[in-house]
């Protein structure tokens, strides 16, 4: 079997009410796909976290080095893949593209062999996952407080039990946030805060001091990533436990985060970490320090599906007799293709997904969504 084509597929859609988290606008939803397709007809499928136009060049440009490869040699093609560009990368693109790459080799590995991903990371811990509801941004146009507290009571309604919100604006205004949303979700649903990195320490300190009285479970990027000094004076500076990492990319980016004791809960991304090849990396570099992984989902059903693959075979943590159980991130947030782009959409039911059991990522690409949402039709 030999690769015999790569290619990207950008799916695009304007929304009506624009949204933002601290760090980010969104006018439009925006991802890429990655398409390997091999000699005898195995097809692969991977996505790119971050800007589709960006990621679907560089991954052109790593493409070249594909055609005619054996695509089960996936750890030695990631490693060329990562020296070709190691000196104008390291991190971000460079890494976000890669990590398609891979995803989409790992999805083929899975069908030649004819089982899941999870089986051959080392075999399936779990067949169902809680979930939890992601989203509670800004939104253009409405109060804040009260819009994120509706939101919030519409996913409990809707069977979550346990919601994130965005703050990382005003430590204020957050506080009325945390305090509305806590009131709308009731006591028992678990409630995590992500601030975007938005903060100086200070205010993430004084945030997470206050924030404490409403039972946070974690607090998500207090400050911007590269900071790790800033990281460890907010662990220190307030209770909530700490959580990051998705933009620490490769495990070289996450052995200082993990080494000197930045976060309590890791965050890689696994179409930005660099694919299932790295994820497991990072997560045995996280299993040393005693960190949790609970990783970043953010894209469309190919990397919810890809996600779910690798926390089927996430060993039970921490290893002691009563294991926490891992809880995986589900956007809430506008995007029509999310789940169109798949056959069968992946949905939850009262908060708790399926992991698809099928070969490779265990979903089948409806292409009619990919023509539908491609930019510009
Ligand atoms: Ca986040």
């Amino acid at each position: 079997m030999k690769i015999a084509a790569v290619h990207t597929h950008i799916l695009e859609h304007r929304l009506e009410t624009p949204f933002e988290s601290a760090s980010m606008r969104f006018d439009k939803r925006s991802h890429v796909l990655v398409e390997i397709v091999c000699d005898d007809g195995t097809v692969g499928w991977g996505e790119c976290l971050g800007p589709a136009q960006l990621n679907a060049a560089v991954v052109a440009a790593y493409a070249e080095r594909l055609i005619g490869r054996d695509p089960l040699q996936s750890d030695l093609l990631w490693q060329e893949l990562y020296n070709l560009l190691r000196d104008q990368g390291q991190r971000g693109l460079t890494m976000t593209a890669l990590s398609g790459i891979d995803v989409a080799l790992w999805d083929i590995k899975g069908k030649h062999f004819g089982v899941p991903v999870s089986v051959l990371l080392g075999g399936r811990v779990r067949e169902t996952v809680g979930a939890y509801a992601t989203g509670s941004f800004r939104r253009d146009g409405v109060d804040r407080v009260t819009d994120n507290a509706t939101e919030c009571a519409a996913h409990i309604a809707e069977g979550f039990h346990a919601v994130k919100i965005k703050i990382g604006f005003d430590v204020a205004e957050d506080l009325s946030v945390i305090a509305a949303v806590r009131d709308a979700i009731g006591p028992k649903a678990r409630l995590m805060i992500d601030a975007n990195h938005g903060y100086t320490v200070g205010e993430a300190i004084a945030l997470g001091q206050r924030a404490a009285r409403y039972d946070i479970d974690w607090f998500e990027e207090p400050v911007i990533p590269e900071q790790l000094d800033a990281y460890r004076m907010v662990r220190a500076g307030q209770p909530i436990p700490v959580a990051g990492g998705e933009t620490w990319h490769g495990r070289y980016a996450f052995r200082d985060p993990l080494a000197t004791g930045c976060v309590d809960i890791a965050q890689p991304d696994l179409c930005g970490t660099g694919g299932f090849s790295e994820m497991r990396r990072v997560a045995d570099l996280a299993t040393l320090h005693g960190v949790r992984v609970v990783p970043h989902v953010w894209g469309t059903g190919v990397q919810i599906a890809a996600s779910l693959q690798f926390v089927a075979a996430l060993l039970p943590d921490p290893p002691r007799r009563d294991a926490i159980a891992p809880i995986f991130e589900f956007d809430r947030t506008p995007n029509p293709f999310r789940q169109a782009i798949l056959s069968r959409p992946i949905e939850h039911r009262n908060g708790v997904v399926a992991i698809p059991d099928g070969p490779g990522l265990g979903i089948e690409i409806n292409r009619d969504a990919l023509a539908e949402f491609a930019p510009g039709s």
